[in-house]
């Protein structure tokens, strides 16, 4: 082969691996428009209910019967024998920009909520072997959903941290909070992120925390790892989303409400007919919602 012939050919290949990069993965300080065409190319197709429906959830809860929390306030909030107690709560996992027009959503509503920030997510962070860069560019869109009325929070992937990166959990969480503290967000609690190390292991996130666990340790894939070593507080939480006290949990987990029949309208009818005197927690993920 003729080697001008050659060089273009492997120039071609070169650029086109070069813009396949681009288009998938991150670098250690990308722009916040980065971000979101990376985030919005990954997880946009996977929406199955729409900003319309969520509309339709808001109208409801707006009704005198409700009163709707951010967790932080739900958790010390007591039953009300005239009121449905609702904790909403959303675990953004892959979505922040999602999340952003969904707590807008909520502010025209005049509701509010919490949003549970994923650390181990590809917005939040780069993680390589060794090291972790957090996206300082996404700090003020955190910022913009706390701006909106709402809390933030952190979705609770320790477990990743630990037995994928190999990097000391304490302190991830504790960098984790100091960086968003960077921007004045106040955290106040985390939830649980269903991780595929956790489901894989059989472990749940937050028995990280010694409150929730009644084991030291877990073993998985040949290695034995730690748990329950320091308490929640000592993470620097106040509560655990999960074990917030509730008589109700509903979820759109998968894209399918925990409901009979799955569907939004199941869960509409089902929150419609809840007995006034009872506390609601109900978690949303915006990646499964659209304009
Ligand atoms: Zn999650």
């Amino acid at each position: 082969m003729n080697k001008y012939i050659f060089i273009s050919i492997l120039l071609i290949v070169v650029a086109l691996i070069t813009n396949c990069k681009k288009e998938y993965t991150l670098g250690s300080d990308p722009t916040v428009d980065e971000v979101e065409h990376y985030v919005r190319k990954t997880n946009d197709s996977r929406a199955v209910f729409s900003y319309k429906q969520y509309e339709e959830l808001l109208t409801e809860l707006q009704k005198d019967r409700y009163v709707v929390l951010p967790i932080n306030q739900f958790r010390s909030c007591k039953r009300n024998d005239s009121l449905v107690v609702v904790g909403l709560r959303h675990d953004i996992d892959w979505h922040p920009f999602k999340a952003l027009e969904m707590a807008r959503l909520e502010q025209d509503f005049g509701l509010s909520s919490t949003w549970y920030i994923l650390p181990t997510a590809p917005y939040f962070a780069k993680y390589s072997r060794k090291e972790l860069n957090r996206f300082s560019s996404m700090l003020p869109i955190y910022k913009s959903i706390e701006n909106s009325g709402c809390e933030i929070g952190i979705h609770n992937d320790l477990l990743t941290v630990m037995v994928t990166y190999k990097m000391d959990p304490k302190q991830v969480n504790s960098d984790d909070i100091s960086f968003l503290r960077r921007k004045e967000i106040q955290i106040f609690g985390s939830a649980a992120h269903g991780s595929t190390v956790a489901q894989k292991a059989h472990v749940v996130n937050f028995e990280m925390y010694s409150n929730f666990t009644n084991r030291s340790s877990f073993s998985f894939r040949g290695k034995v790892y730690p748990l329950g070593s320091y308490s929640l507080q000592q993470y620097g939480f106040y509560y655990e989303a999960y074990h917030v006290d509730h008589d109700l949990y509903f979820s759109d987990v998968g894209g399918v409400w925990n409901v009979s029949g799955g569907s939004f309208k199941s869960f509409m009818k089902t929150l419609k007919n809840i007995a006034p005197g009872k506390k609601v927690q109900i978690l949303v993920h915006p990646v499964w919602w659209k304009k």
